[in-house]
């Protein structure tokens, strides 16, 4: 492992010059990779545990907005007041929580079907973040539209 003099760039490149910025490359003694290796480990478990903080955020408004669109559902049904029509929103919601909690799949899912794939792009961090949000939006659609049927409606 080597440490370039200018910049702090360490690589394990054979190299005598650094690729970042052309500075000189040092051979770094026992006690750098030490501290060096160390220090990686607690950034990548900062960022592990910032990951598993946000899936639980997500799995928690998943599982309310489902439960309360669910709920809707069944008061509705428990009122007298079923229609057809509303089937949809019960499947737009299993749809959604789908893609909301694993968007990977969904999206394989819904790229192999040939007539909803208009293309084969190849989602980006972008758009798998915004299928994702889709799935959060879709999700509180449908519980609003339970909601307005059967408060307003
Ligand atoms: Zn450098």
């Amino acid at each position: 492992m080597k440490r370039c003099r200018e910049c702090g760039e360490v690589t394990t490149s054979s190299g005598n010059v650094c690729l970042s910025c052309g500075g000189k490359l040092h051979e770094m003694s026992m006690e750098e990779k030490k501290s060096y290796i160390q220090k990686e480990d607690e950034q990548r478990e900062v960022i592990v545990k910032k990951q598993s903080r946000k899936r639980t955020i997500e799995l928690t408004i998943c599982a309310l907005l489902t439960l309360i669109g669910l709920g809707l559902f069944v008061t509705i049904i428990v009122q007298g007041r079923f229609e057809f029509f509303l089937l949809v929103f019960v499947v737009l919601i299993v749809i959604s929580v789908l893609q909301a909690i694993n968007p990977d799949f969904m999206w394989d899912i819904e790229h192999s079907l040939s007539f909803i794939a208009y293309d084969n792009l190849t989602p980006t961090d972008f758009h798998m973040r915004m299928y994702k949000l889709r799935g959060f939006v879709f999700l509180a659609l449908a519980d609003i539209i339970f909601a307005v049927y059967l408060f307003v409606g």
